[in-house]
């Protein structure tokens, strides 16, 4: 697991499908826009502004953390994939990124055959083990 791969909202591109499957990969919310999804090209959580003078590029350095929209995102991720970019963002502010990435990795790597574990599909990637 990487720092690149963790996008402002808080959400771990390494999980995703888009970046798992073995045609058009993409890179991750930081990479390159050719090859995301639509909607994370216009992302608007992505594009904003509000925390552009801080160094650090995610959320919880914004003043109005957590907005509205974050929320909303943050919302529809529990119900639907059980993953709160907000527990990350929270656990990244607290525990610092290396941290972090040490507990997404013990938490989506697959106990059958090592590989990640899909948040979107919920099942690993590889081997399609359940988590
Ligand atoms: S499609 Fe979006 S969420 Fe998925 S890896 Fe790309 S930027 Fe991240
Ligand atoms: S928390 Fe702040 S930086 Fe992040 S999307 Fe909301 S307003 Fe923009
Ligand atoms: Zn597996």
């Amino acid at each position: 697991m990487k720092a690149t791969m963790i996008a402002p909202c808080g959400m771990n591109c390494t999980l995703c499908y888009a970046h798992l499957r073995e045609k058009n990969k993409c890179e991750g919310c930081r990479g390159n826009d050719e090859l995301k999804m639509p909607g994370c090209v216009k992302c608007a959580i992505n594009r904003c502004d509000a925390r552009t003078d801080s160094h650090v590029d995610l959320c919880y350095v914004c003043a109005q953390y957590p907005c509205k929209r974050l929320k909303e995102l943050d919302k529809r991720y529990k119900a639907k994939y059980s993953m709160s970019m907000l527990e990350n963002l929270a656990d990244i502010k607290t525990q610092g990124m290396d941290a972090f990435l040490q507990q997404q990795s013990e938490r989506w790597t697959c106990p059958n055959c090592g590989s990640v574990i899909c948040v979107h599909r919920g099942r690993c990637s590889s081997c399609g083990s359940k988590e």
